[in-house]
């Protein structure tokens, strides 16, 4: 590789800066919108050539769910933007040589590339021939997903899918087709599959939920893969043939730079994100391997982490043109959400080290990452819908010693059925105290279910706060937006603007709302009126409504559209289900919930929530209206004549196809407020 440039470009490009950015994915845009009108700086973006920029975490909805290519359309910054792959980048002339055979100068550089798929390994006899048959498929692209969709179709009955790995892709894949009917085989080279994601305490209950639902053969490879007429066979290296219609690869990723950086080795970088030894050079996302002092050497594949390291690199971008401050080292704050047999997975952080369950009280499960002494990321395995109570005892840090270990015993028994079969431990419950202490340090039992589990908080304070102080950064976001596509209820976006109100409670590691509670007394004007009325006839104001009266207009117009909403015609299975998916990416997790909790004492199963929570369902005519809720809240513009047909073919009234507007619409007030103000599960009624 070149060695760094010695000028002074700093000073040099002082009023015209040119910042080129490599790749137009999570970690991309998110820094193209950050440079975005800064004077004097033009940003040009570099996408692969051919290819329209899209989110690439919803490329499962294309794939398996009903969305269609326009719908995960990514929304493009202000900036230049050339379809063109970038093939090398020259460190001394400062240029990117682009595959048209076109050169462009940078002054400052961001590679935001991304990752590819691992593949198999290249000696499986008939991986190739498999592969060009269109029999077995990655998923990893918007075409890798249409592939897919078309295979599935083109069986005309219930796939027989062969799926190989099993870690979050894999896994969502495999539960979203067992939901639809297919008949699933999950093979995994290890016996516990998915530790390096999730932990080994999450991924041995994931694993046993993948047993009780699907074929498993775990701790076994393929070894063989020829065709017979009308069917694959698998052949695994225990002499196992299995006949499959379709073999999915989801083994995980790679980093994937142009050159001169290696094929598979990403682009090296320092705690403020500079690639090591090139001035002006930044790496962000999936593409970024990162080398810090104190965490070691880790990489992060997820959206909204790579949204947030887009972000920090375009901000060190701008330090280093003294147009704003030192955003300080980036943090691992990660976070994503999935839903994994009616159960929602989240993670915050970086949770590649091993990990210490400090709750397991059967349907709720919570480990900690620990690197060191700190504690650098969390994940929660949980039964979706219930109620998330705000006892944060556990998110302190877990003092060493006599205390840890008393704690480690509490949680590595528990009454998980499914867990006790993969890992043989004994089921203990949790001592009643222990539970009431738990259950009662939040003043009570939360509304919706006793339920003593916790909350996982926003990564950036929780790492903030768990590192040593002279580790801690700084939250490199604060002036940021919300990246485009954020679907990531379960954890604040790092991206999602200022919080300066937002402090952590004397419980550590709660957020506290942003805006307060009013009540009749304390509230002005006509809300003053709104909550007398409200308290008057239930006695008890919830906390979006009473934090709402700050604003008198917002709180009418919610209770007049919520309570009109009543009179809507669509079935409530149907709205409860757009909620769902609407909510799944806006990312207010507090309605998320409710609508979750709501959707199953109306009788939806867990599979059809996990559907409407993709994007989706089993049954045609509920996937198209949800597909149209969707459209309604992201892309009104993309609805078609044919597709209002279809829904009146499907039996859809117009006053029903018209009442989606009216439920995409509260959700989108409810939901934007509550990110707003704060308002989480671990803090609200
Ligand atoms: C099937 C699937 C499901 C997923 N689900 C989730 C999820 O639920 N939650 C979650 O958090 N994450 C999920 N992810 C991961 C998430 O999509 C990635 O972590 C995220 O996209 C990484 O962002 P990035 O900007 O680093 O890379 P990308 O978003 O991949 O963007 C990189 C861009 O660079 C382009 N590019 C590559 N090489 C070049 C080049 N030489 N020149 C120009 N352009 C180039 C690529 O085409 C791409 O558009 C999923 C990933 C997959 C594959």
């Amino acid at each position: 590789m070149a060695a760094a440039t010695t000028r002074n470009w700093r000073t040099q490009h002082m009023t015209s800066h040119h910042a080129v950015i490599l790749g137009a994915g999570a970690a991309g845009t998110a820094a193209a919108r950050a440079l975005a009108g800064q004077e004097g700086i033009k940003a040009t973006i570099v996408g692969q050539t051919d290819e329209t920029p899209y989110t690439r975490m919803l490329i499962k909805g294309v794939a398996y769910g009903s969305s269609s290519p326009e719908l995960i359309r990514l929304p493009m910054p202000q900036a230049d933007f050339i379809a063109d792959t970038a093939e090398h980048v020259d460190f001394e002339s400062r240029t990117v040589h682009l595959a048209s055979g076109t050169t462009i100068a940078y002054d400052s550089l961001v590679v935001a590339t991304g990752s590819q798929a691992r593949g198999l390994e290249a000696n499986v006899p008939g991986a190739q021939q498999a592969a060009r048959a269109g029999t077995l498929v990655a998923l990893h692209s918007l075409a890798d997903a249409m592939q897919l969709r078309e295979a599935i179709l083109a069986c005309g009955r219930n796939a027989r899918v062969a799926i190989y790995g099993a870690g979050l892709t894999a896994s969502e894949t495999a539960s979203a087709l067992q939901a639809q009917g297919h008949e699933v085989s999950l093979i995994a080279r290890s016996k516990i599959p998915g530790v390096a994601t999730f932990g080994r305490s999450v991924a041995e209950r994931i694993a046993a939920h993948h047993q009780s639902r699907v074929s498993t053969f775990f701790g076994r490879v393929i070894s063989e893969i020829h065709p017979i007429p009308d069917a694959t066979v698998v052949t695994l290296d225990d002499g196992t043939d299995l006949i499959v219609d379709l073999v999915i690869i989801a083994l995980g990723t790679t980093p994937v730079a142009p050159a001169p950086w290696r094929k598979g080795e990403g682009v090296d970088v320092d705690d403020r994100l500079h690639a090591h030894g090139l001035e002006g050079v930044y790496a962000a996302g999936g593409v970024a391997v990162h080398h810090d002092h104190h965490l070691g050497t880790w990489r992060i594949d997820h959206w909204d982490d790579g949204a947030a390291q887009g972000t920090h690199a375009a901000r060190m971008l701008l330090h280093s043109l003294d147009r704003g401050e030192d955003p300080g080292p980036y943090r691992p704050r990660s976070a994503y959400m999935a839903m994994i047999y009616g159960r929602m997975i989240a993670g915050v952080g970086y949770t590649g080290y091993p990990d210490t369950p400090i709750d397991r009280s059967g349907e709720e499960f919570i480990v900690l990452h620990e690197h060191g002494d700190a504690v650098v990321g969390q994940v929660a395995l949980m039964q979706s819908g219930r109620c998330i109570s705000g006892d944060s005892a556990s998110m302190r840090p877990i003092p060493r010693g006599r205390h840890r270990r008393r704690l480690r015993r509490s949680c590595q028994s528990g009454p998980d059925e499914d867990h006790a079969r993969v890992t043989g431990d004994r089921d203990v419950s949790e001592s009643p105290r222990r539970h009431r202490r738990r259950t009662t340090s939040h003043g009570g039992p939360p509304a919706c279910a006793p339920s003593p589990t916790r909350i996982v908080v926003s990564c950036s304070q929780w790492v903030d706060r768990l590192l040593p102080p002279d580790q801690r950064a700084c939250d490199g976001s604060r002036d940021h937006r919300r990246p485009p596509s954020p679907s990531m209820p379960f954890s604040r976006s790092p991206d999602t603007g200022p919080r300066p109100r937002q402090t952590l409670s004397k419980r550590e590691g709660v957020t506290m709302p942003r805006l307060s509670r009013l009540t009749p007394e304390t509230a002005v004007g006509a809300s003053r009126d709104l909550l007398g009325e409200l308290v008057g006839r239930h006695a008890h104001v919830g906390d979006m409504v009473s934090t709402m009266a700050h604003s008198p207009a917002v709180l009418g117009g919610y209770l007049q559209l919520s309570r009109s909403m009543r009179r809507a015609k669509l079935d409530r299975k149907i709205s409860e289900r757009i909620s769902i998916a609407v909510q799944a990416q806006q990312g207010c997790r507090l309605c998320l919930q409710s609508h979750v909790a709501a959707a199953r004492s109306l009788g939806i199963s867990d599979e059809g929530i996990e559907l409407a929570h993709a994007g989706s369902s089993a049954d045609a005519s509920l996937a198209a209206i949800i597909v149209l809720g969707l459209q309604v809240y992201r892309e009104p513009m993309s609805i078609t004549d044919e597709q209002i047909d279809n829904l009146r073919a499907h039996g859809y009234s117009d006053r029903e196809v018209a009442d989606v507007v009216g439920i995409v619409a509260l959700n989108i007030l409810t939901g934007a407020f509550n990110l707003l103000a704060g308002l989480t599960p671990g803090n609200a009624d």
